[in-house]
C-alpha cells in the first residue's frame, strides 16, 4: 500500500551546526564570525573583509542572517544536536517510511564529529541506532524488526565496501543495478544485522578507518569521500497472522565529502579531478535537492547523475523525510567556506 507522510511532518529539515573554534584557529589569530542568536535559529555571518566606512557609505551590512529550522552552536554538545535532528526521523522509519540524514560542509568545519563523533562522545549514527533499538523493544509482542546496516564510501564516483571483511573483495569496487521495478541496488554490497549499539559503534569505527584519507594543502586529513551509512529496518506484524505484512524503511546518514572548492586547496592534476568529481555528487544532491524544493506536480528530480543520487533515488522526496545539517567553523579565516554553505543549505530549505 502506498504510504502516505503523516500530515505535520516537515519534510526537509536543515539544521546548522557552527562548532568551537579549534585550537589551530585560536593560534592564527582568528576572530569569531560567525555567531547563533541567542534563543533563535539564526545564524549570523560578518563578513571581515568589509571595511567599517565603506559598508557605512554604502549603507550595507557587513552582517548576513539566515534563518534555519535548527541551529547549535559551541554550547551544544553530540547529544543536543542528536536530539534536535535525526531523533525526530525515528518515528516515521518505525512505520516503515524512508529518511535521509546529511551532514554537509567544508573540509574541518564538524561533518565526522557530528555523524561518527568520537568513541567517548559518540555522534549521530550512533545515537541514532541506540535509539531505534530502545524504540523497537517497545514493540514486543506486536511487531517484529530486524535491522541491518551497510556501510559504503564513494570516491572519485567509485563505490567501496566499507564493511568488506578481508576475506572478502575489500579493494574492489560495486557497481549498481537497477530492477525491474526501478529500485537500485549496490551489487555485493556487505549487509550485518546488528543487534547492539555497540557492535554498531565497532563497526563505524572500523568503516571510518576504512575510508580513503589523502592529505591535501587543505587539511591533513582531509576526506574526499562520502560515507554513507544505510540501516534496513525490517518490520513485521505478528499480532495478524493471516494479513501478514512486511514493511522495509531504509535510512540513510551520510558524511558527505568537504564541499569547499578543489582550486581552494591549490591542487592539480589527480587531486584536481577528484574534485571536480565530488562537486559532481554535491552538484547533483544540490540539484535534486532544489528540484524538490520547487512547487507544483510536475516536478522534474534528475537522479541519474552521480552515484550518490542514484543510490538516494527513493529515500529522497516524495514520501521520505531529510534533514541537512550544514556545519560551520566560527573562525574569520573560513568566511568564504561558510558563506558558501549557509547558502547552499538556505536553498535547500523551501520543499
Ligand atoms: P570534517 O569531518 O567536516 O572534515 P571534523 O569532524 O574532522 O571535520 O572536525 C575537524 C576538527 O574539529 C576535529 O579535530 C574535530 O574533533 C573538531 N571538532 C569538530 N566539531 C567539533 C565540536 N562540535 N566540538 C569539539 N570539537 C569539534
Ligand atoms: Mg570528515
Amino acid at each position: 500500500p502506498l504510504l502516505l507522510l503523516p500530515t505535520g511532518e516537515q519534510q526537509i529539515v536543515v539544521a546548522c551546526r557552527i562548532r568551537p573554534m579549534t585550537e589551530e584557529e585560536i593560534l592564527q589569530g582568528g576572530t569569531i564570525i560567525a555567531h547563533k542568536v541567542a534563543d533563535d535559529n539564526m545564524v549570523v555571518l560578518l563578513d571581515p573583509e568589509e571595511d567599517h566606512d565603506d559598508v557605512l557609505r554604502a549603507n550595507r551590512s557587513r552582517e548576513r542572517k539566515y534563518v534555519f529550522d535548527v541551529v547549535s552552536d559551541a554550547r551544544a554538545d553530540q547529544q543536543e544536536v542528536y536530539s534536535s535532528t535525526a531523533k525526530m526521523l525515528l518515528g516515521s522509519v518505525l512505520e516503515g517510511y524512508n529518511a535521509t540524514v546529511f551532514a554537509y560542509g567544508a573540509t574541518g568545519a564538524g561533518k565526522t564529529y557530528t555523524m561518527l563523533g568520537t568513541e567517548n562522545n559518540p555522534g549521530v549514527m550512533y545515537r541514532t541506532l541506540h535509539d531505534l533499538f530502545v524504540e523497537i523493544k517497545k514493540f514486543t509482542g506486536k511487531r517484529e524488526y530486524q535491522v541491518s546496516m551497510s556501510y559504503l564510501e564513494i570516491y572519485n564516483e567509485l563505490i567501496r565496501d566499507l564493511l568488506a571483511t578481508s576475506s572478502s573483495s575489500s579493494s574492489s569496487f560495486l557497481e549498481l543495478r537497477e530492477d525491474a521495478k526501478g529500485t537500485i541496488q549496490v551489487a555485493g554490497l556487505s549487509e550485518v544485522v546488528a543487534k547492539t549499539p555497540e557492535e554498531v559503534m565497532e563497526m563505524l569505527h572500523k568503516g571510518n578507518r576504512a575510508r580513503t584519507q589523502e592529505p591535501t594543502k587543505a587539511n591533513k586529513t582531509s576526506s574526499r569521500s562520502h560515507a554513507v551509512l544505510q540501516v534496513n529496518i525490517k518490520q513485521r506484524d505478528v499480532t495478524r497472522s493471516h494479513t501478514e505484512q512486511v514493511r522495509f524503511a531504509k535510512l540513510y546518514m551520510i558524511d558527505l565529502a568537504g564541499s569547499e572548492r578543489a582550486a581552494q586547496t591549490q591542487n592539480t592534476g589527480r587531486r584536481m579531478m577528484e574534485g571536480a568529481h565530488i562537486n559532481r555528487s554535491l552538484l547533483a544532491l544540490g540539484n535534486c535537492i532544489n528540484a524538490l524544493s520547487e512547487k507544483g506536480t510536475t516536478k522534474y528530480v534528475n537522479y541519474r547523475d552521480s552515484k550518490l543520487t542514484r543510490i538516494l533515488k527513493d529515500s529522497l522526496g516524495g514520501n521520505s523525510r531529510t534533514v541537512m545539517i550544514a556545519h560551520i567553523s566560527p573562525a574569520s579565516v573560513h568566511f568564504e567556506e561558510s558563506r558558501n554553505t549557509l547558502n547552499y543549505a538556505d536553498r535547500a530549505k523551501y520543499i
